[in-house]
């Protein structure tokens, strides 16, 4: 064996994860790092304490890597230990301590002189953060971005320079449904209401518009960009994406990908049904839903991060009960913006009140598992990307109600472009909610469950052997491998 042969031989590709610290972001991140581990990869997964502290109460991370050595979950200083935030103050905030903390911390944690941690070295990142591949660029080493949004959302971020330059940021009216045209390959349905919500304000020195733009076009100097999407669905996106980026790795639908392949690996260790909950599930619903006629409930979640108002709880409420549909609802406990003053839910929404109105709620819940129920029909949704794709896959039709960043230009796509449902974005009425509801779960719901399993159909096709987010997996762990990307 010659020396090249030898020393390729002796090497371990390891690669750090770093992932901002939301259940979003966590949960797909996680995923990815599992289907590199199935690789052989090994992998540090970086996480604030917080975070680390939920995954080990609530998951069962501990116990799905305890067989595998070439797994470290590594805790980030405590200066860094932002709890999902929330608020764009808290973002803000993360950056801050990420730019004075975080950057000596990654340094150090790469260096590791004297092997102290008795890891391999890190030979890449992969992460969704610029302070990570500032440092990546610093130290020489190969940087991946995972952004963790769909193309579509990706690309209108990036398009943010051209509307500006062309007028269309900030918008002088007050006239949402103003056409955009300045997002290639969206000029046909774009408008100022479908564009991430850190463009709905007027001043553009706003630290946090000026953060997501930054962080956006600085993707541009790492080797490669990963998206948890499927080319069938995003193809004319994923193309320009392409002229800009010519190395992208388009995985998803990550949480599907991962299922089939720990099923081929027929791995015992790591169960396919796992979650990467950073909440307690409740699982009563299942069995309630066991108890359902198929296709008659919707699901009703916000994600991890929306947070309604007691007026718009109400809207929700009523039209829901008003439907006469059966629901299943996940209300976070913190969910409810509160008056001052008022320190509960309204007595109405409660699980007695909603049982009386055939529902069901829960504060957390097995989300996939849920999706997957035959009893679900459809899904009342904030449009989160995971839930879009989860959603997707389980070719169940959604109402949307698109709250903040990237979830405005998920739903139009839902609704104008996939034909996958309905978009009620900036309204909250229980008219208009009780008459959507109707329309996705009886009027339309032949239609657009057909539809829903035409796409399922090809989200599924793409992680099977051979095809787009299967070679492009196979691609990136050779890449990592071979070129130490
Ligand atoms: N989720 C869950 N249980 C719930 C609600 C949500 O497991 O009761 C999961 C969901 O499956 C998804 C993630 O939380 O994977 C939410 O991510 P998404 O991108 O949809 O929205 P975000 O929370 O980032 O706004």
């Amino acid at each position: 064996m010659d020396e090249a042969a030898a020393a390729a031989k002796n090497y371990s590709p390891h690669v750090l994860i770093f992932p901002f610290p939301a259940q979003g972001h966590v949960n797909s991140m996680l995923k990815l790092a599992e289907l590199l581990s199935l690789s052989d990869v090994y992998i540090t997964f970086l996480v604030s304490k917080n975070i680390h502290d939920r995954l080990l109460h609530h998951t069962d991370v501990k116990s799905r890597f305890s067989n595998n050595p070439g797994f470290y979950l590594q805790v980030l200083p405590r200066e860094i230990d932002e709890d999902h935030p929330t608020s764009p103050d808290a973002v803000a905030k993360f950056f801050d301590s990420l730019q004075i903390y975080g950057k000596p911390y990654l340094r150090e944690l790469i260096d590791d002189k004297g092997n102290r941690n008795k890891r391999p070295p890190i030979t890449s990142i992969i992460a969704d953060l610029s302070a990570a591949l500032e440092v990546a660029q610093e130290i020489g080493l190969p940087f991946i971005y995972f952004r963790t949004i769909s193309a579509c959302a990706f690309w209108s971020y990036f398009c943010i320079p051209q509307l500006i330059e062309a007028g269309e940021l900030p918008f002088l009216g007050d006239d949402m449904d103003v056409r955009i045209v300045k997002v290639k390959g969206m000029e046909e349905f774009l408008r100022r209401r479908d564009l991430p919500s850190i463009c709905r304000g007027r001043d553009l020195a706003n630290p946090v518009f000026k953060l997501f733009v930054s962080e956006t076009l600085q993707t541009v100097g790492a080797q490669g960009l990963i998206l948890n999407t499927f080319d069938h669905l995003e193809e004319p996106i994923l193309n320009l994406i392409r002229s800009k980026y010519p190395n992208l790795y388009t995985i998803g639908p990550l949480h599907t990908h991962l299922k089939t392949r720990l099923q081929a690996a027929k791995l015992t260790s790591i169960s396919a049904e796992s979650s990467n909950s950073l909440w307690e599930e409740d699982r009563s619903c299942i069995n309630w839903l066991d108890e359902q006629p198929a296709k008659s409930v919707i699901y009703v979640s916000f994600g991890s991060i929306t947070r309604v108002t007691r007026d718009q709880l109400m809207e929700f409420w009523h039209g829901l009960a008003d439907s006469g549909i059966r629901f299943l609802w996940v209300l976070r406990p913190d969910s409810i913006i509160r008056k001052e003053g008022e320190i509960k839910t309204p007595e109405e929404v409660d699980l007695e009140e909603a049982t009386k109105a055939r529902g069901y709620m829960v504060g957390w819940a097995p989300q996939e598992e849920i999706l997957a129920h035959q009893a679900i029909g459809g899904f009342l949704t904030h449009s989160g990307w995971n839930s879009t794709l989860e959603s997707i896959v389980a070719g169940k039709p959604m109402i949307c109600w698109p709250f903040f960043a990237d979830q405005q230009i998920n739903s139009r796509f839902v609704g104008e472009v996939w034909k996958l449902g309905l978009d009620m974005k900036d309204t909250c009425d229980r008219v208009i909610v009780e008459r959507m509801v109707r329309e996705l779960m009886e009027e339309r719901r032949d239609e657009l469950l057909e539809r829903g399993a035409e796409m399922a159909k090809l989200a599924k096709n793409a992680i099977s052997d051979g095809a787009s987010s299967f070679l492009n997996l196979n691609r990136l762990v050779e890449d990592i491998r071979r070129t130490r990307i």
